[in-house]
């Protein structure tokens, strides 16, 4: 299929690179391309980016079927343009449309079209150690009906954000607050897709732990409320008698591309990992008995997110020496120097734009 391109007029001024945060700022152009049953997916264009017109009765304002995806551009020393294994966001991006009745889309025409798109706004992928330009594909439902039963039409865009460092004052360990009374997911649901209603969903305890002045929850499985699941938009890793623990796929748990490539880097290095369930309980007896030493979130935005106190209960822990550990350390040195360049890439992760 070809692109359509339509050109801005005047290029936007760029925001201050000290000032950049995350997700405030979008380049000049976006991507898009509608599907509709009986047509399929049709007119892919590049065009400025901008507001687009939405009629009120648009299907995904009512019933939220809409998923996204998200992922990021690497400017490394040499100025090259990287993506970190970009075709596993588009196979996800497929697993949860699967899930939530939205038609396929060929991943590998996604991927062109968003290396296309990054060549026309090169310009603002920003250039500062731990700067990305933050790219967000996403697929909503666009059928004007207040009918309930999967749309006829849909959008998907993709539109990037240039971002900050996630650590602008060192990598700091971040405290987690247990959540025991919410949940994110149960099994059969969509916990395994990058729904957007499951982000709906974790805002009450998210909001609740922020009162209680922790960054982030940890939730636990909707059933037992005792097996750990993922920490807000991470996964989470746990290292318990130098064994490196992250709780197993059961379908109420986003499969992160950070989480596949900690364990594949870990088990490279001779580390012993084990993925499979965890409680609550295991962990608190761990660190009882002196043998949790670290343990860090897996995600995109922040590769690595040290933990330094978990509160279950009402019973704060604190996990090793509260400060980051070794192997998240490791971890977090190894993925950004494949994802710019600094480092040798054996595993091939890496593409240029
Ligand atoms: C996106 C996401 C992650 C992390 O996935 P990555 O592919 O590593 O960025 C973890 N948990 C949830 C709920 C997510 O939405």
């Amino acid at each position: 299929m070809e692109i359509k391109f339509v050109k801005r007029d005047v290029l936007k001024e760029k925001p201050p690179l000290n000032a950049l945060g995350f997700g405030r700022y979008f380049t000049d152009y976006m991507f898009m391309i509608d599907y509709k049953d009986g047509v399929g997916w049709h007119n892919p264009v590049i065009q400025p980016y901008g507001p687009i017109e939405l009629d009120p009765a648009l299907m995904v304002l009512h019933y939220g079927q809409a998923v996204f995806e998200g992922l990021k551009c690497y400017k490394g020393d040499d100025g090259l343009l990287r993506l970190f294994r970009p075709l596993e966001n588009f196979r996800r991006l497929n697993v949860s449309d699967d899930r939530l009745c939205i038609p396929y889309i060929d991943e590998k025409f996604v991927l062109s079209a968003l290396k296309e798109l990054i060549r026309y706004d090169a310009d603002w992928v920003p250039e500062a150690d731990g700067t990305s330009l933050y790219i967000r594909p996403f697929v909503v439902a666009t059928e004007a009906c207040v009918g309930v039963h999967p749309s006829s039409e849909y959008k998907f865009m993709i539109i990037l954000s240039p971002v900050g460092a996630y650590y602008e004052e060192g990598f700091n360990p971040v405290k987690i607050y247990v959540e025991d009374e919410y949940v994110r997911a149960v099994k059969g649901g969509i916990g395994f897709t990058k729904g957007a209603a499951n982000y709906a969903i974790s805002l009450k305890g998210q909001e609740k732990a922020h009162k209680l002045g922790y960054s982030q929850v940890l939730w636990l499985d909707g059933v037992d409320r005792k097996f750990i699941e993922e920490v807000g938009s991470m996964n989470i890793f746990f290292v318990i008698n130098n064994k490196l623990i992250t709780p197993s796929l059961e379908g109420s748990i986003l499969p992160g591309i950070t989480r596949d490539s900690v364990i594949r880097l870990a088990t490279r290095k001779g580390m012993r990992v084990e993925e499979r369930k965890i409680s609550i309980i295991e962990v608190y007896e761990a660190h009882e008995k002196g043998l949790l030493t670290e343990a860090f979130g897996s995600g995109t935005a922040a590769v690595i997110s040290p933990i330094s106190e978990f509160n279950w209960d009402n019973r704060p822990i604190t996990v090793g020496d509260g400060k980051t550990g070794k192997v998240a350390q490791e971890m977090y040195d190894t993925l950004t120097g494949i994802q710019y360049g600094r480092i040798e890439d054996p595993l091939g992760w890496t593409q240029l734009v």
